[in-house]
């Protein structure tokens, strides 16, 4: 019962939460966001494809994210279980996620969503740009990043929300008491 997703818009803490729910679990934290930043960072062929589009706060390309995640599940440390972060980020990776599970005769078990207010948002965000220097991380693609993940993100939690594997958990307040909220609304 371990092959979980967590949702949430940008700067609600996903991959914060996901490092530490995955620890705990002792499974693989998958954020595809960071795979892609590594990658730009080591000018990989994945990296140029993927660089343009994330500085600009919008998806990268299907074509070139699904096989990579598709390659970064068929790992060995993912064969038990993991904890997605960053995908899918719009129907046809939800589609091509339960693609890629059943060939592997798995599913998805759980999706953690992790919700907070707009203004909390930006703040974060604007707070993690002064202090990492994220290239996507000023205002304007701040902003964009947002009504990208209302627009193509958020219309995938009422597909889960019927197959009735949806944990809501409130993102605001201590890291420490988010993490276990997000244990609690998981045990
Ligand atoms: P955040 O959730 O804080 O916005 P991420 O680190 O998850 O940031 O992702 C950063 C960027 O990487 C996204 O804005 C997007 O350009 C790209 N990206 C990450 N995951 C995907 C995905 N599943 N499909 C397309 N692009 C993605």
């Amino acid at each position: 019962m371990n092959r979980l997703l967590i949702i949430g818009p940008p700067g609600a803490g996903k991959g914060t939460q996901a490092v530490k729910i995955a620890e705990e679990l002792k499974i693989p934290a998958i954020s595809t966001g960071d795979i892609f930043r590594k990658n730009i960072k080591e000018e990989t062929e994945l990296g140029k494809e993927a660089k343009s589009y994330i500085d600009s706060g919008n998806l990268v390309p299907d074509s070139v994210t699904n096989n990579m995640v598709r390659a970064r599940l068929d790992e060995a440390d993912a064969a038990h279980g993991f904890l997605l972060d960053g995908y899918p980020r719009n129907i046809a990776q939800v589609h091509e996620l339960d693609a890629i599970l059943a060939d592997k005769n798995q599913q998805i078990d759980r999706v953690l969503l992790l919700v907070a207010d707009n203004d909390e948002l930006v703040a974060r965000l604007l707070n993690r740009a002064a202090e990492q220097g994220r290239t996507d991380d000023n205002e304007e693609v701040i902003r964009h990043r947002l009504k990208v993940y209302e627009e193509e993100t958020a219309p995938l939690i009422a597909i889960y929300r019927e197959r009735g594997i949806v944990k809501e958990v409130d993102g605001l307040g201590e890291i420490a008491d988010v993490t276990e909220r997000i244990l609690k609304a998981l045990s």
